[in-house]
């Protein structure tokens, strides 16, 4: 809970002027409004959603795509496991948008109790939610590592970088 720099006085979340002496309450960055989140709570997030996108998707893509490219050439499993698994990173991506776009928070993050949120305070839109999931679904080793040795203060990935985005605890 943040007191008035000028009267002490105790203010309600997210004043903008203190109550008592009307002084203006400088805004609070998100990282010090919120805690980060681990790496260690992110991956196993990451893992959680990957099994549970596995689990759905390889599936489906599976009895979509295996015709078309026995269609194509005659029954060609590497043809068919690379349509597979690009597919799959399409759902992943369109997945991850959706729910950090809309909820902030992938299944993986709501069973870790973390999330998504934008590093200027403003609420997740779609937009941001897909810059950020872009790096997580087609780049993440790249992404990763880039942002292991760039912005390791805010354990940003480079396309939560890009996308101006932090992950944290959630507070409940
Ligand atoms: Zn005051």
């Amino acid at each position: 809970m943040p007191y008035c720099r000028r009267c002490g006085y105790k203010l309600p979340e997210d004043a903008l002027f203190c109550p008592n002496c009307g002084a203006a309450v400088p805004p609070i960055p998100p990282e010090s409004r919120f805690e980060l989140a681990d790496w260690g709570e992110r991956i196993a997030a990451y893992f959680i959603d990957i099994i549970i996108l596995g689990l759905i998707i390889v599936p489906i893509a599976s009895i979509f795509l295996w015709p078309w490219t026995y269609l194509i050439g005659g029954f060609r499993w590497d043809w068919g496991m690379s349509a597979v698994f690009g597919l799959s990173n399409v759902f992943s991506f369109l997945y991850w948008t959706f729910m950090e776009g809309v909820y902030g928070q992938s299944l993986g993050k709501m069973a870790l109790k973390i999330k998504v949120v934008r590093a200027d305070g403003k609420p997740m839109d779609i937009v941001t939610a897909a810059i950020e999931s872009l790096g997580k679904a087609f780049l993440l080793p790249i992404d990763f590592i880039l942002g292991l040795i760039l912005y390791p203060q805010k354990q940003q990935r480079l396309f939560n970088y890009i996308s101006n985005t932090l992950v944290v605890k959630a507070r409940r």
